[in-house]
């Protein structure tokens, strides 16, 4: 519970109907999209604008109460669960397009815009704007930006970092800081901009973001590559990139990801093939032709069982969604789903699906795995049951195994779903206990009292064990 001087003084920031403490709304607070979370907030506010954010922040400093900025709670690394209570802040108020500016190709909107508006608005104005999470229907630009998301569109277009160039943002202390700009070059000073980007709400609160924008592809083409040797399906991955072709997307799935898609969507796919590549090209017309020639080609050379063209832009639209909708489909096989993401480099693809396979075997759980091959991130998602402690005892161990096994292939413990709470504790695997030490004393400087989502990114104590060999 909040003090009643603090709660009447929130009250008094955002008006009466904006500051919630209710059950029902701090129970809604109490968990985002990661699944056997949960802790209570003592409140849940909602600014209209950044002058109501920096006199929140200045309040809850004065009395060292923790807050937590949310979006839509989409994040799947614990991000938002306040594990040490205080104030949920949800960002959906503050959600207007503030600018398009054509003559720049920027935009500069409010966090609390939803993805998929956001990308609608821009293609409308005949731009582009390529970071596309599969969550974009729900997510917010603010978490976007805040966990540094990527998506279908990664490997060729780059992910949020490479579209923020300015962002204004407040301070633990309520101090309203802007960094960037409508500039392409700014070396004034380290990268606040780039600093902010994927500091899942640990640093300050991002409120405005300008955001680059550029020409759409004039054409596309998608193709579907089918396995039944799941090695050629990953070793194609590496030999796409080898001949120098970037395709826009590059999205692997393995055979239960395969059927529980096809069971969903009804699409026809091949249920009896090991894994199955979902490629995209775009570009001049010319281009496209030759490089989905080319790719063909490479597959074939993989032992790819099939090689089919999307007929149409619709039928190729089907089929990116339907992989967007991989995790939901999952979702339905049993009552809990864990979704990780672990990233290697793209050339050991096929050595890091094996290992997965292998660790799923070895601790006896159901992994499938699916993801953006292209660019090395994969999700391999555990199908379980939260009331068995057992299972969950198994599937835990297994993924520590598969980060530690990314680790030595010389990858990373996540490449897009962000550390929270749930990868804290291997961060120091990464990074290092010098990384981990510089880092702290970022957030130091930014946030000294530890009021901003406190508890996430920094584990209490890292895990033990110890990778021998790096790859
Ligand atoms: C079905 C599904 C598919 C997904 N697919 C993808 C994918 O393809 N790629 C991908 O990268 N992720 C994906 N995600 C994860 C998630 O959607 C992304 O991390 C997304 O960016 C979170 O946005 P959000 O608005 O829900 O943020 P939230 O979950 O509400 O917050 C995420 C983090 O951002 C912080 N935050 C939010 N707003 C602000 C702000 N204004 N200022 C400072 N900090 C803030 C929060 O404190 C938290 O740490 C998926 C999730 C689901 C459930």
């Amino acid at each position: 519970m909040l003090q009643e001087v603090i709660a009447s003084q929130l009250r008094g920031i955002v008006g009466e109907k904006w500051f919630r403490d209710d059950r029902e709304s701090l129970i809604t607070h109490s968990y985002d999209g990661t699944p056997m979370l949960q802790s209570l907030p003592d409140g849940v506010i909602y600014p209209e604008n950044t002058d109501q954010v920096a006199a929140i922040l200045r309040l809850l400093q004065q009395y060292r109460v923790p807050v937590v900025s949310r979006g839509s709670g989409t994040n799947l690394c614990g991000g938002t669960v306040p594990v040490e209570g205080g104030v949920v802040m949800v960002m959906h108020r503050m959600n207007r397009i503030l600018e398009v500016d054509l003559e720049n190709l920027t935009a500069t909107l409010q966090p609390g815009l939803n993805t998929k508006t956001f990308i609608s608005h821009v293609e409308g104005l005949g731009l582009f704007y390529p970071p596309d999470p599969s969550s974009m229907a729900i997510s917010t630009i603010g978490g976007n930006i805040a966990e540094c998301s990527g998506g279908l569109r990664g490997l060729k277009y780059g992910t949020t970092k490479d579209y923020v160039i300015g962002l204004e943002a407040v301070l633990a202390s309520g101090e309203i800081i802007r960094t960037g700009g409508k500039l392409m070059k700014d070396v004034a000073g380290y990268d606040l901009t780039k600093l902010l980007v994927g500091s899942e709400g640990t640093l300050a609160v991002i409120t405005e973001a300008t955001l680059k924008l550029i020409p759409p592809p004039k054409s596309k083409k998608t193709m579907l590559a089918m396995y039944k040797d799941l090695y050629g399906a990953a070793r194609t991955v590496s030999s796409i990139i080898e001949s120098r072709i970037i395709p826009a997307t590059l999205e692997f799935l393995d055979n239960p990801t395969i059927r529980v898609v096809d069971d969903f969507a009804k699409l026809g796919l091949p249920l009896d093939m090991a894994a199955i590549l979902l490629i995209e090209q775009d570009g001049d017309p010319e281009t496209v032709e030759r490089d989905i020639a080319r790719i063909a080609d490479i597959c074939r050379s993989e032992n790819a069982e099939r090689v089919s063209i999307a007929a149409d832009e619709a039928e190729a639209l089907k089929l990116l969604t339907a992989r967007r909708s991989a995790f939901t489909a999952l979702a339905r096989l049993r009552p809990t789903t864990i979704l990780e993401d672990a990233t290697v480099p793209r050339s050991k693809i096929a050595e890091m699906v094996l290992a997965i396979n292998e660790i799923a075997a070895r601790h006896r759980v159901t992994i499938c795995t699916f993801g953006h091959a292209g660019d090395g991130n994969l999700h391999p998602t555990a199908t379980t049951d939260a009331r068995d402690a057992e299972e969950i005892h198994r599937v835990e161990a297994a993924f520590e195994d598969i980060f530690e096994a990314a680790i030595a292939l010389g990858g990373t413990i996540t490449g897009e779903h962000g550390v929270g709470l749930v990868k804290a504790p291997f961060l120091e695997w990464k990074v290092g206990t010098a990384g981990i030490e510089v880092m702290r004393a970022i957030k130091l400087a930014f946030d000294p009292s530890n009021i901003l989502n406190p508890g996430k990114i920094f584990a209490k104590s890292a895990r033990k064990r110890v990778v021998l060999g790096r790859g």
